[in-house]
């Protein structure tokens, strides 16, 4: 019997988020043969077509940079000149300004629409091939290839699989490999709203007993609201008329930015941490929520995804084999510091600041001042925010 000729690939990208479609872009100077299977119809569907905002720092600025696609991006991003945190009936604030870093903003403020749509279109434009809508459904690995069937029937072979298919990565579960899940029984509620005063390009975090609120600026003085609360609130909530909405999170927020009036759709996402056991498996790789997804409170998630992609592109531009056994810890050298420090960062975040313990809000208070006023603390803290750690050192600015 004649054996079975199927396409054979280099890479195959499972999942096309904003992940697995910037990494289709970051590979297309590599000679290397790529495919992506992505489940949904992009633009149109899909858990990335979705209303959000995504805050991106100055790390993923100069990745976007690299990868050509910032131009486009820029047409519909808002800058974060500064952003201010505090904790709602306490006098501790911690401010980070772009100024005394020397840049020109801290990072951007940027529809997710908008960045999906440019990350396709720029992938459209490579010589990878797209296979979607089409879903992995089985996988089988040998020591020089990975076999992947899809549900259209169709079989390729690839010598190294990315997992990029989110935080319930099927290439995860179809290779048994566990992961640590942390339900925080808490929800975001997403939202644009506008105010009557000027944002002046600053992102506003507040910390409250119900969870955080994030206002971050837009175009037009508009906002985009991130309202963090208790799941069992949440079909409540989303029941209010918008004027209540406004209200309630107006009370909530303060005065800052003056009223709140118009608002948009407003979508809720229950809110996990999922850590992959493993960051790579014979002949694959994770990368962005197949390997962390984090709470967003730190808007960190995408940031270091986009640092996932960044890495495996660079490891790829020397590797003799894409798969290989060395490629892949170098990978795993190169991710695993910046993945723990970043999710171990975010987590204790939210549970110091969600938690009700009687004595720690004064010292989350004292935390705050501390960040402000002890500036190597607060160069340590704006290097991450900046995602410069963990960074591939080509994109490091003289
Ligand atoms: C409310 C909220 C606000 C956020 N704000 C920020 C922020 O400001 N900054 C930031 O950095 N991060 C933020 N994040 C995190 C960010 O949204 C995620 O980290 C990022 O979108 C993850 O992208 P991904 O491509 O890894 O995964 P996903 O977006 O989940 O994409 C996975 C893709 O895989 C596909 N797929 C799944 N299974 C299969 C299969 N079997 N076959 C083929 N395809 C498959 C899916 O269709 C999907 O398109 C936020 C998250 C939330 C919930």
């Amino acid at each position: 019997m004649q054996p079975e000729v199927v396409d054979q690939y280099d890479v195959v990208i499972v999942g096309g988020g904003l992940v697995g479609a910037s990494l289709v872009v970051a590979l297309a100077p590599l000679n290397l043969r790529v495919a992506l299977i992505e489940a949904s119809t992009p633009p149109q569907t899909g858990p990335s077509w979705d209303e959000r905002c995504i805050a991106i720092n100055d790390g993923s600025h100069r990745i976007f940079e690299s990868l050509g696609v910032w131009p486009a991006l820029l047409s519909e991003a808002s800058p974060i000149t500064s952003t201010h945190i505090s904790e709602r009936g306490r006098f501790g604030v911690a401010r980070f300004a772009a100024v005394d870093v020397g840049l020109p903003a801290l990072g951007y403020n940027i529809p997710f629409r908008h960045i999906g749509q440019t990350l396709w279109q720029a992938a459209q434009k490579t010589a990878a091939r797209l296979i979607c809508p089409a879903r992995l459904q089985a996988m089988e690995q040998s020591a020089d290839a990975v076999q992947l069937l899809l549900d259209s029937g169709e079989k390729i072979s690839t010598r190294l699989v990315v997992a990029a298919d989110g935080a319930q990565s099927a290439v995860r579960k179809l290779l048994g490999i566990t992961a640590q899940t942390q339900d925080y029984k808490q929800s975001a509620i997403v939202t644009a709203i506008r105010v009557t005063r000027p944002h002046g390009g600053v992102a506003y975090e507040r910390f409250t007993p119900g969870g955080p609120i994030a206002v971050l600026p837009k175009p037009d003085n508009a906002c985009s609201l991130v309202w963090t609360v208790p799941s069992d609130h949440v079909e409540a909530m989303l029941a209010w008329s918008d004027a209540e909405f406004l209200k309630q999170a107006y009370e909530t927020f303060g005065e800052r930015l003056g009223n709140f009036k118009e608002i948009g759709r407003r979508n809720a996402y229950p809110l996990t941490q999922v850590m992959s056991a493993q960051l790579t498996a014979p002949r694959v790789i994770f990368a962005g929520n197949a390997a962390q997804s984090l709470h967003p409170v730190a808007a960190q998630g995408f940031n270091l995804g986009l640092r996932d992609v960044a890495t495996v592109a660079d490891v790829l531009a020397t590797a003799a084999d894409p798969g290989s056994a060395e490629t892949l810890a170098e990978y795993e050298r190169r991710r695993s510091d910046d993945r723990e420090r970043v999710s171990g960062f975010t987590d204790r975040l939210v549970r110091t600041f969600s938690n009700r313990v009687p004595g720690l809000r004064g010292l989350r208070h004292l935390g705050l001042l501390a960040l402000d006023l002890t500036p190597p603390l607060k160069d340590a803290v704006m290097r991450q925010n900046l995602g410069l750690g963990g960074l591939p050192s080509k994109f490091a600015r003289e």
